[in-house]
């Protein structure tokens, strides 16, 4: 039966550490960690995330700028907001909940934000940083299961890591950090020809496709870290990409969904706004941050 990896008290954790180092900040330079939220339109789903980062800014001491916006706001009207808060020294840290309404191009929005201000990861600038080894901004996501990966006290050296997903989001940078950390790593996705055949060799399996309990538990080899990133809405609640109950049986840990790799997302966000308000002074990141 699999150790569970509580995203939950992980991520409370680290927000622990990033208030201590909040404060520090605070009392040595002055500085309190901004963090600027964008949400256009009343998606209840999105409107909840945004909820939840500005309750961590409250927790671990930063300060958060929210700007709800219309859905009828104009693209025009968006760039320019993005082009403020890239000016504005209070804000380290920019965050556009995703998805954005139809008509507006999110590249385009993503790709005006000042890659100091990435606290997403998602500009180009941070993931050419991360396919380089460069530091820079993480997305928030993979950094988060890399962080419950650590959990378990496993080397990933050597270890053959399967990651079912290709997003930009999260599937692509995941596997950047695994390879990173010396990982043997496959990328898993739609047109792969044997899913149950690559997951029965993972030592590491982190799922992140979006269809309830795809994954299935007698896949799972026996012993592995399984980490689930989906999240899907079903009528028996909110379920992972795995096939949690099987899966339990037979891996040697496993997150929870709900309690798993979602709390950590959020707690990762908080790093990079710290990350980037320590870097906007131009000194070494504390350890919180890095
Ligand atoms: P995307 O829809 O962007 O990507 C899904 C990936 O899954 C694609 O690469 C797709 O392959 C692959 N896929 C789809 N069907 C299959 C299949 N039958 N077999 C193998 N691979 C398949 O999703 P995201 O990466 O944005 O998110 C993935 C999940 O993670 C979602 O449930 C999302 O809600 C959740 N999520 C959770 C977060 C958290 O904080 N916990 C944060 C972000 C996402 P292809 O490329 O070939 O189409």
């Amino acid at each position: 039966m699999a150790e569970i990896l509580d995203g939950k008290s992980a991520a409370r954790e680290v927000r622990e550490r990033i208030r201590a180092e909040t404060a520090e900040l605070k009392r040595r330079h002055g500085l309190t960690p901004g963090l600027a939220t964008v949400l256009v339109g009343e998606d209840p789903a999105s409107k909840i995330y945004v909820g939840s980062k500005h309750k961590a800014c409250e927790e671990v001491g930063f300060t958060s700028f929210a700007h709800p916006l219309p859905a009828t706001t104009s693209e025009s009207e968006l760039l320019a907001l993005i082009d403020r808060l890239n000016a504005d020294e209070r804000v380290h840290g920019i965050l556009v909940q995703l998805p954005l309404p139809k008509g507006i191009d999110e590249k385009r929005v993503i790709f005006r934000l000042s890659p100091h201000k990435d606290v997403d990861g998602l500009h180009p600038v941070s993931q050419g940083r991360l396919l380089a080894g460069e530091p820079g901004l993480r997305p928030c996501t993979p950094l988060g299961v890399m962080h419950l990966v650590h959990k378990t006290g496993e080397r990933l050296a050597g270890k053959r890591a399967v990651v079912i997903g290709r997003s930009l989001l999260v599937g692509k940078p995941v596997a950047m950090l695994l390879l990173e950390e010396h990982a043997t790593v496959t990328i898993c996705h739609s047109r792969t020809a044997d899913l149950a055949g690559e997951i029965g060799r993972a030592d590491v399996v982190v799922a992140a496709i979006g269809k309830a309990e795809m994954i299935r538990g007698a896949w799972i080899r026996p012993g592995s870290v399984v980490i689930d990133v989906g999240i899907n809405r079903t009528d028996g609640g909110l379920k992972g990409d795995v096939e949690y109950a099987a899966a339990r049986e037979r891996a040697g840990f496993i997150t929870p969904v709900p309690g798993g790799v979602g709390p950590m997302t959020v707690a990762m966000l908080m790093q990079n706004t710290l990350l980037a308000a320590e870097r906007s002074l131009g000194t070494e990141p504390g350890p919180a941050a890095r």
